[in-house]
C-alpha cells in the first residue's frame, strides 16, 4: 500500500496526500479554484515549485497570484529574461547565479564589460522576451547531459559538484531557446512581468568568497505593473535624498571617521537630538519603574559563558575579545550577564519582584566591514536596554504596560509599529509548559490592546518567545526596532532565584526590552523618516531669530534671554539680506524664524515664519512662547504655530 503524508495548512487543518504527491496535486486537493491559481508552494518555509513531489508530512502552503511571494517567484523569472536578453546580445556571457532579492534581483555574469547604456540596450532586448510571452517549461536532465551543456561554465558545474551533488537529476527551466539550471520556481510564462529595470552595476565574488573569481553583478527589479515600478522606483530616488549619512553631513549631526570604523560620534547638534530622546526614554522608564543602572563595558570574556552568549558571540566572530596578561577580556557585547549580576547580588521575595534594570548601555559587534552603513549598521551601539525579573504570573501585565507604552512611543514619532510573534522553535530550552504558558501571555497582552501582528512559527531564540518590532517609515521601509523578548534560559544556567510565599526558592523569568533599540539606529531612521524636519522639541536649533539690519540684533538678543531661555535659539548675526537669512534658515531645516525689523522693535511683535513657509506679521512675542512651550512639551509631530 502506498504510503500516506500528512500536508498541515497555514490555518492548523491537515491534508492527507499520497506519497509523492506534488504542491499542485496538493492545492488541487483543497479545491480545484486553487489548484489552477498554483503558481508554487511554500514547503516547510521553503519556497519551491508546484512540481515538486512531497516525500514526508510537512507545512504547506500554496502561493497564487495573490500571495506575498508572488512578487519574488515573479523577479526570478525577470533575472531569467535578463539573462537571456544578456546572451542575445552577448552570446560569450557566462552565468553564475541570478537569484531574486527583497527589492528585485541580480544576474552575476563574467564575459562582457557592460556600462549604463548597454543596460539600456538589454533591458530593450527585455521587453521583447516579455512581449512574446515564452512559456516556462521545467524539465529535468540527468547530471551527464547537464555537464555537457555547461561544459565551458566553471560555476554552474561547481553547484553541479555541491549542491546538486547528490541529484541523478536537475531541473532546467526553457524559455524560447534558452535554458537555466535552476530549482525554480517561476511563474507560467515571461509575459507575467509586467514591469522591469535595470537598476545598477556591482562587483562581486564567486560564493562571496574574496579568493574567488571576481563578477559583475546586474540588480534589477520587476513588478506586476508599470505603476507599480513607478511607484518603486519614485521611492528609491526619495530614499536616496534622504540618504541619513547625507542629511547627517548636512546638519552636522554625527560622522564615522575612518579610525572608528563602525563607531559613531555624535557632534553637538546630533548630541542635541539624542539628549532629547535618552531623557525621554528615562522618563518611559520611570513610568514603568525601571531602576537605571550602569554596568561596565570591559568585562573578562568568563561573564558570558554561563549565558551561553560567549559561545554564540565568540564563535560566530562578532565578540571583540582579546588576550592581556593571561585573561581573557572583551567589550560586552550585550548587558544581559551584568543585568543579571546585579540581580543576583540581591535578596528577593515575591512581594519585591519585578525588579527592573534600565540602562543605556554600550556594547559592540564586530560586524564585518562591509556591511558597515553610518548609523544603521554599526560595530558601536548604545541600546535603550532593560531587564525586568518577574514571576511566571506577573508576564501578561508586564508585557502588557511595556507595549503601551511603546505604542505611544512609536505614535509620536508617526511610525507605524509592525508586531511579529517568534514562537518555540526546535532548539528551544525549557518545558512545553513554560512556553505555552509564556506564549499564550504574550498573545493575549497584544490582543487585549487591540494590536495586529504576524505569527513567525519557530523562529524564537531558543531562550524563549519573543514580539519582534519592526517600525514604518514614512517612505514605507521597515526597519527592525525594538524588541520585548521573554527568558528561561539564563535564570535557570545563572540559578537566579527569589523566596516565594511558600518559602522555597523560586526561579524568576527574565524579560529582555528596548524601547527604540539602539540610539544609533534610531537617530538614523528618524533621520532618514523625518528627512531632517525633526519635530520642535527634537530639532537642535528650534527657532532662528534673524533681524532685518544689524540695528535689530540687541533687541533680537532681548527677545531671546527674556522669552525664549529654556529653548534653543540662535540670532542670525550676518549682514545678509533678510531674503538670504530665510533661505539659509529653510535650508538649515528650522522649524521657525523670528523676523524682526524696525516696525516689530516699535510694536514689540515679531514676524513669525516656519518651515512650510507660513509667514505672519504681528505677532506678540508672549503668544509665540506659550505656543512653543505647548508645542515641544506636548512633542507634536509638526511646527504648528501657524495653522
Ligand atoms: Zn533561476
Ligand atoms: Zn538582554
Amino acid at each position: 500500500m502506498a504510503q500516506q503524508i500528512t500536508a498541515v495548512l497555514p490555518d492548523g487543518s491537515e491534508l492527507e496526500l499520497e506519497y509523492r504527491s506534488t504542491v499542485e496535486d496538493a492545492a488541487y486537493e483543497i479545491g480545484p479554484g486553487l489548484g489552477s491559481d498554483t503558481v508554487a508552494g511554500i514547503v516547510d518555509g521553503e519556497l519551491v515549485d508546484k512540481e515538486t513531489p512531497l516525500t514526508e508530512d510537512c507545512e504547506i502552503e500554496i502561493v497564487t497570484e495573490g500571495s506575498d511571494e508572488y512578487l519574488q517567484v515573479l523577479r526570478h523569472t525577470a533575472a531569467h529574461v535578463f539573462a537571456q536578453a544578456l546572451q542575445r546580445h552577448y552570446p560569450e556571457a557566462t552565468l553564475a547565479i541570478g537569484p531574486p532579492t527583497d527589492d528585485g534581483f541580480y544576474y552575476d555574469i563574467t564575459g562582457p564589460d557592460l556600462d549604463e547604456d548597454d543596460l539600456e540596450t538589454i533591458e530593450a532586448e527585455m521587453a521583447e522576451i516579455i512581449e512574446a510571452d515564452y512559456e516556462l517549461e521545467r524539465v529535468l536532465r540527468s547530471r551527464k547531459e547537464a555537464f555537457e551543456i555547461y561544459e565551458d561554465n566553471p560555476f554552474k558545474q561547481d553547484i553541479l559538484d555541491t549542491e546538486a551533488a547528490d541529484e541523478e537529476e536537475v531541473s532546467f527551466y526553457i524559455q524560447d531557446d534558452w535554458q537555466d539550471l535552476c530549482e525554480g520556481p517561476h511563474v507560467e510564462s515571461t509575459g507575467k512581468i509586467g514591469a522591469v529595470d535595470l537598476m545598477e552595476i556591482s562587483a562581486s565574488y564567486w560564493r562571496g568568497d574574496e579568493d574567488n573569481e571576481t563578477l559583475t553583478r546586474v540588480h534589477g527589479t520587476a513588478f506586476e505593473s508599470e505603476n507599480d515600478l513607478e511607484e518603486f522606483l519614485e521611492n528609491r530616488r526619495k530614499a536616496k535624498e534622504r540618504d541619513h549619512r547625507k542629511i547627517g553631513q548636512e546638519m552636522d549631526l554625527f560622522s564615522v571617521p575612518e579610525h572608528s570604523p563602525g563607531c559613531a560620534h555624535f557632534h553637538p547638534p546630533g548630541m542635541t537630538i539624542r539628549r532629547q530622546l535618552e531623557q525621554f526614554i528615562r522618563n518611559k522608564d520611570d513610568e514603568l519603574g525601571y531602576d537605571e543602572v550602569f554596568t561596565p563595558e570591559l568585562n573578562k570574556a568568563k561573564l558570558w559563558k554561563p549565558t551561553g552568549h560567549y559561545d554564540a558571540f565568540k564563535e560566530e566572530g562578532e565578540m571583540f575579545a582579546w588576550e592581556q596578561d593571561d585573561t581573557e577580556y572583551g567589550l560586552k557585547p550585550m548587558n544581559c550577564a551584568n543585568h543579571a549580576y546585579i540581580y543576583d547580588q540581591g535578596q528577593y521575595s515575591y512581594r519585591d519582584l519585578p525588579v527592573r534594570f534600565s540602562e543605556f548601555g554600550t556594547i559592540y559587534r564586530n560586524e564585518q566591514s562591509g556591511e558597515l552603513s553610518g548609523l544603521l549598521r554599526v560595530r558601536g551601539l548604545t541600546q535603550d536596554d532593560g531587564h525586568a525579573f518577574i514571576r511566571r504570573d506577573q508576564i501578561e501585565t508586564e508585557i502588557t504596560s511595556t507595549l503601551e507604552v511603546i505604542e505611544e512611543i512609536y505614535d509620536l514619532f508617526d511610525l507605524e509599529v509592525l508586531y511579529k510573534l517568534e514562537t518555540k522553535g526546535d532548539d528551544a530550552v525549557g518545558s512545553d509548559e513554560i512556553w505555552e504558558e509564556a506564549t499564550s501571555a504574550l498573545r493575549d497582552s497584544m490582543e487585549a490592546l487591540g494590536l495586529e501582528y504576524d505569527v513567525e512559527a519557530g523562529e524564537a531564540a531558543f531562550y524563549g518567545p519573543k514580539i519582534g518590532l519592526d517600525a514604518r517609515d514614512a517612505l514605507g521601509r521597515e526597519w527592525t526596532i525594538g524588541t520585548v523578548q521573554l527568558d528561561f534560559n539564563i535564570p535557570e544556567r545563572l540559578d537566579l532565584s527569589y523566596v516565594g510565599e511558600d518559602n522555597e526558592e523560586h526561579r524568576p523569568v527574565m524579560v529582555h526590552r528596548a524601547l527604540l533599540g539602539s540610539f544609533e539606529r534610531f537617530m538614523g531612521v528618524i533621520t532618514e523618516h523625518f528627512n531632517g524636519n525633526f519635530p520642535t522639541w527634537l530639532a537642535p536649533e528650534q527657532v532662528r531669530i534673524l533681524p532685518v539690519s544689524d540695528d535689530n540684533i540687541p533687541y533680537a538678543k532681548q527677545l531671546k534671554n527674556r522669552y525664549l531661555g529654556e529653548f534653543r535659539v540662535e540670532i542670525e548675526d550676518r549682514s545678509w539680506t533678510v531674503g538670504k537669512k530665510i533661505q539659509q534658515a529653510h535650508d538649515d531645516r528650522v522649524p521657525y524664524m523670528l523676523i524682526i525689523g524696525d516696525e516689530e522693535e516699535a510694536s514689540e511683535t515679531v514676524s513669525v515664519r516656519d518651515r512650510f513657509e507660513n509667514q505672519q506679521k504681528d505677532i506678540p512675542i508672549e503668544e509665540f512662547q506659550s505656543h512653543l512651550k505647548k508645542e515641544t512639551a506636548e512633542k507634536r509631530i509638526e511646527p504648528d504655530f501657524l495653522e
